[in-house]
């Protein structure tokens, strides 16, 4: 059967599917542009990867977020299971996990000192195993993969500020290297699936991030500080408290990540991601003593072993690269994750 139809009709008719289609648009705004994508994010429950899929899922995509709750928290992710988007899906990356995404941001790895050392063993199977079964994924569904990685690798650094070039000084049998190792042989595994399988890498360096929803005992200094701070309790300098960190607020961080992600393939990295500004832990305390205006006093502890003295990023190639840098300030991030912390800690 041959369908006729008149000119005038036929504008009627194309007027109609540009209505129809104007409305679906409306209705499922993400698709109109075709930019949806399916991202798996793992470690997506801790406290970076709740506020990278939050970020993901108001971009319009399709969020699968990965994670085992050793550090993570459902408590992070809860305000986002209303998105039809949004997928929670409890695994160890320590095991093989198939699904077909267009994207791959490896989080999944305990991030603070205490928890990495509370099984060290577990947190090399992490990281190296993560790696290996997350870009064995990458190399069979040919997506873009960008694994985090930390300043960390620079272990307690000789040059400073850490520039990408430099390759560090770590201890390889310390407390800290079952952290500190794993991360350099992730990198090694990236390196590698790039070089020999073609797989698209992204390698990001990230130092000292804070934010709202990192755990009250997660251990890390600025959660201690304001936890301890907020309680009236001692506030627990390790050392002298001369040594030094650049910290960097959450949201400056997510950004980082996503241009990365967003790179050409030419891009691997690894890039660093961090705020250069560089403060000693005594005068974070003192900023944090003032914010909260508690009266809680400083007490000093022996400083855990090779604990760094001093890390600051240098952040050129990530601005020439990603046009980026950091838009918070240490005052301005401390004021948000106070008031945060205000919410949660009895
Ligand atoms: P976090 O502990 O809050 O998040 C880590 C997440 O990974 C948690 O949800 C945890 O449950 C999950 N996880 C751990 N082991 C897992 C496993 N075997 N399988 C599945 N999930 C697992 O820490 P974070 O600060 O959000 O750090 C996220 C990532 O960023 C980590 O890879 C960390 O190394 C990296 N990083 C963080 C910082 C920082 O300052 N926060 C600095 C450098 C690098
Ligand atoms: N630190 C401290 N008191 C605390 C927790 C940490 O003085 O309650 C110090 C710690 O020794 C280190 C710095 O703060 O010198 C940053 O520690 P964190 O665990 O936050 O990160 P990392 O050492 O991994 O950079």
């Amino acid at each position: 059967m041959v369908l006729t139809i008149s000119v005038s009709a036929s504008k009627q008719l194309n007027k109609k599917i540009i209505r129809v289609s104007a409305f679906f648009n409306e209705q499922v705004g993400c698709i109109k542009n075709n930019i949806m994508k399916r991202i798996l994010v793992t470690g997506g429950a801790g406290f970076i990867g709740s506020h990278l899929c939050e970020r993901l899922l108001n971009e319009g995509n399709d969020v699968i977020c990965l994670d085992n709750y050793f550090t993570g928290q459902k408590q992070n992710i809860a305000h986002l299971l209303s998105n039809p988007y949004f997928e929670v899906v409890r695994h160890d990356v320590t095991a093989p996990y198939f699904v077909e995404v267009d994207e791959i941001f490896n989080l999944a790895c305990p991030a603070s000192p205490v928890h990495y050392q509370y099984n060290p063993i577990k947190t090399v199977k992490t990281s190296v195993m993560g790696a290996i079964n997350m870009l064995g994924l990458a190399k069979r569904i040919k997506a873009k993969i960008l694994q985090a990685s930390t300043s960390e690798v620079y272990g307690n650094p000789e040059q400073h500020p850490q520039k990408e070039t430099y390759w560090g000084h770590v201890n390889p049998i310390g407390p800290r290297s079952c952290y500190d190792e794993g991360k350099r042989c992730a990198e090694t595994l990236f390196v590698n699936y790039h070089e020999q399988n073609n797989v698209r890498i992204k390698i990001i360096r990230i130092f000292n991030t804070y934010g709202p929803r990192m755990h009250p005992n997660d251990g890390r200094v600025v959660s201690n500080f304001i936890v301890q701070a907020l309680r009236g309790e001692n506030i627990t300098m390790y050392g002298t408290g001369e040594q030094t960190r650049s910290f960097q607020y959450v949201d400056d961080l997510v950004e980082g990540m996503i241009r990365m992600m967003n790179t050409g393939d030419e891009i691997a990295g690894p890039v660093n991601i961090g705020n250069p500004g560089e403060f000693t832990m005594l005068e974070l305390a003192e900023k944090v003593i003032k914010m909260t205006g508690t009266s809680s006093k400083i007490v000093f502890e022996p400083l855990p072993t090779d604990d760094p003295l001093q890390r600051k990023p240098d952040i050129s190639l990530a601005k020439k690269t990603l046009d980026w840098e950091p838009k918070v300030n240490l005052d301005e991030g401390l004021a948000r994750t106070i008031a945060f912390f205000k919410t949660v800690v009895k």
